[in-house]
Formats: structure tokens, sequence, C-alpha cells
């Protein structure tokens, strides 16, 4: 390259390069903030604001950069002499027509209307008409055209699907057939020109179908790697579920109503209002047990329990406290209001069928109930109310007590 006529493409040719590098690099940053910087103001112009939109464009662009080049290696060739110059020039004319044309659909946001806004396929369609142009025109450089064809496949690789790929392939073997075709009746009298069609013609169906092979793998991984987040989603919520819930009754076990009831402590120091908690306790549950067995207990345990949560209103929550005891809460709730449901729920408990096993049983239970006084410690209400259960108790069972201030 010496010579005044090459000088200028050569520092172009230098500057796309260094172009397109560092198109690649900002590309690599997918969502850049656009806030930062001096240059944002510019950046935002030309690029957009919208982080997704401006990923779109740097990749975009990284596609326009590897086709620039392509055109001036192309306009150089027609420089020197070694392809036609106003082919050469038309071809570049349209390209850059069809480069700014997609340009202002991404930059205008237009891309958001489409299925697919990244606007991947499309952009990949035309590259490969704009390649395989530049294949029939291109001279001696043509095999330029296959190579800068592979980049913008391998960099589809990643974003495009397997339908999508064996569109463009086809579209390739289409427009590079042609194109070879037309090499052929143009140049066909020259040494070599039909061998070297097939064998670039064979290179470009190996490209293509490594292309295929390879984004049906990725989509195998990709499909490989959602099941296993899947499944692993469900296994951490099963675990939760496992942390968090009693084995035998799945109400909540003591320790979560223990997080639930410092939730609501500090929930209603802030709001002022008033929430109660029961204790309740099964009555002579021991007797059904060294009557009917630990199965049969373990029926009532479960039955009591649903009859427990099927009473309560949304809000409350009731947890298994331990044996055969469990403890409610209720939020924005009075004393009177919470004793009320719970005498509602004895009543009905006390007409259940608790065991399949021994259709006959019937249970009862005591409950005692206590409103939460501001400031003292959660481990006093729950005091109280156990003390307000052992009343129950004392009292003959099967009733609710209602203890209001401090024992
Ligand atoms: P009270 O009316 O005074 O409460 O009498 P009670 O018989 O219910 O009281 P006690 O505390 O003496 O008995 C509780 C029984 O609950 C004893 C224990 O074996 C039984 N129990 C605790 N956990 C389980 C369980 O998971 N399954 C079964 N089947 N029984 C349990
Ligand atoms: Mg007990
Ligand atoms: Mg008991």
């Amino acid at each position: 390259m010496t010579g005044e006529g090459v000088s200028v493409p050569t520092w172009g040719l230098l500057l796309l390069v260094l172009a397109m590098a560092l198109a690649f690099l900002m590309s690599l940053r997918t969502h850049p903030d656009p806030r930062r910087g001096a240059r944002a103001g510019l950046g935002n112009a030309l690029l957009s604001s919208d982080p997704l939109q401006r990923a779109r464009i740097w990749r975009f662009l990284f596609g326009a950069s590897n086709h620039a080049f392509g055109l001036l290696a192309l306009n150089y060739g027609a420089q020197r002499g070694v392809l036609n110059a106003p082919s050469a020039h038309l071809l570049t004319a349209v390209a850059a027509l069809a480069i700014g044309g997609i340009y202002l659909v991404l930059r205008t946001g237009w891309n958001r209307r489409f299925a697919d806004p990244a606007l991947t396929e499309a952009q990949m369609w035309v590259g490969i008409v704009l390649l395989g142009w530049g294949y029939l025109i291109g001279g001696p450089g043509r095999p330029v055209a296959l190579i800068l064809l592979f980049v913008i496949l391998m960099f589809a690789l990643l974003t495009v699907t397997f339908r999508q790929m064996t569109r463009a392939s086809a579209l390739a073997v289409l427009v590079f057939g042609a194109a070879s075709l037309g090499v052929v009746g143009r140049e066909g009298a020259l040494p070599l020109t039909v061998d070297l069609q097939v064998l670039y013609f064979c290179v470009l169906l190996i490209i293509l179908s490594c292309a295929c092979v390879l984004v049906r793998q990725l989509a195998l991984l990709r499909e490989r790697a959602a099941h296993a987040r899947h499944d692993l989603a469900e296994a951490m919520a099963k675990l939760h579920g496992q942390v968090i819930r009693d084995e035998l009754t799945g109400l909540f076990n003591r320790r979560h109503m223990h997080k639930l009831l410092r939730i609501e402590q500090s929930r209603a120091d802030r709001s002022g209002f008033p929430w109660c908690v029961a204790m309740i306790d099964l009555d002579l549950f021991k007797k059904v047990n060294d009557e009917h067995g630990h199965p049969v207990g373990d029926e009532v345990l479960r039955s009591t329990a649903q009859v427990l949560s099927g009473g309560l209103r949304g809000a409350d929550q009731v947890a298994r406290w331990g044996g055969e005891e469990f403890l409610v809460m209720f939020p924005d709730t009075d004393s009177d209001d919470a004793c009320q449901v719970l005498e509602r729920i004895g009543q009905a408990l006390s007409r259940t069928q608790v065991s399949p096993t021994v259709p006959d049983l019937r249970v009862t239970f005591s409950a005692g109930v206590t409103r939460h006084l501001a400031d003292e410690p959660l481990a006093r209400t729950i005091d109280r109310a156990d003390h307000a259960l052992y009343r129950a108790k004392a009292a003959g069972r099967n009733r609710t007590e209602c203890l209001f201030g401090p024992t």
C-alpha cells in the first residue's frame, strides 16, 4: 500500500477497525448507565436513554461497523481498479440507506412494535443480501464477504432461535448460490473461476451448518438451564414450606409464629390498633391417645387444625405451638371479638367428626385469650394467654377465658 491513492482508504480502514473494536467493547456492557459521564447527553441523543434500546443499538452498530468495513474494502478495490467502481458505489449507497433506515427504526423506537424488537432477524437478512451482492461484485476479494457473513452469524448465535437461523441459512444459500452463478456467468472464462465458486460455496455450507448446529445446542442448553432454575425455585419453595410449617398439621410452626408475632407487634406499635393472642389446648387429649392409639390422636390433631384454619378470618394466623397446643394471633382485634371467634370455633369443633377411624369420637378445646399491651414483651402476652387457658381448664374445660390486664 504505497502511493497517494491508498492513504485515505488505509486510514479509513484503520479508523473503522478501531470503531468496530469500540462498538464491540461497548456492546459487552449490556446495560450501560445512561446518566454516567460527561458524554451522557451525546450518548443519549445517539443511542437512547432507555438501557434496553441502548443495548439493541450498540449491537446494531457493531453489525453496521462490520458492513462499513466490507464497504470500505469494496471501495478500496474499486479505487485500485480490480472491480467495477459504479457497482461498488451503488452497493455502498444501498447499504448506507438500509443501515441508516434500520438505525432510524431503532432510534425512533418504532422497533418496539415488532415481535422481535431487536430486529435481529431483519438485520441478518439485510446483512446476507448486502454481503451476497458484495460477493457478486467483489472480484478477487470476494472471500471477505464469506468471512463477514461468518462474523454476523457468530454474533447472531446468542440471540436467534433455531428457526430463525435455518431461515437465514436458507436465504444465504439462495443469495450466495445466485451470486456464485452470476460470478461464473461474468468471469467463467477466467481460470479456476468455477472451481473457486464450488470451493467457496462448500465453505458457505460448512459455515451455515455449523451455525445451525451451534444455535440448536445453545437452545438446548438454555432449555436445560431454565428447567434447572425452575426445579431449584420449586425446591426452595418446598424447603421454605418445610422450614415454616409443622409436618403433621400443615399449620405454621412455633418458630414462624414467633416471627409473625414480632412483625405484628412492631406494626401495631406504629398503628396503635389492638391485637390479641389466644392459646388453645385440646381437652383430655391424652385419653384419646390412650383409648384409640396414637394414629387416631394424630387424625384428631389434623382435623382440629383444619377446623381452626377454616374458622378464622383471612388476617388471623394459627400455629401448632406444641403437642396438642395451638396459638392464634388476631391482628386489629379486640379481646371480646377474639373470644367470640374462639367460642364459635370451639362449638364447631365439638360437632366435627375428627377421626375417620373412630367416627363417633368428638373433642373439645379450652382457650385463653388476651390483648397485647403496648410496650410489653411478647413473652409476657403469651404468658397471660397461657394463664387464661389455665383458668379455662380449671373452670371445667371446653370454654374460652379472657384476661384483659396483667396477671
Ligand atoms: P388437658 O385437658 O388438661 O389438657 O389434658 P390433656 O390430656 O390434653 O393434657 P396432657 O398435656 O396431659 O396430654 C397431652 C397429650 O398430647 C400427651 C401427648 O402424648 C399428646 N401428644 C402430644 N403431641 C402429640 C402428637 O403429635 N400426636 C399425638 N397423637 N399425641 C400427641
Ligand atoms: Mg397440653
Ligand atoms: Mg390438653
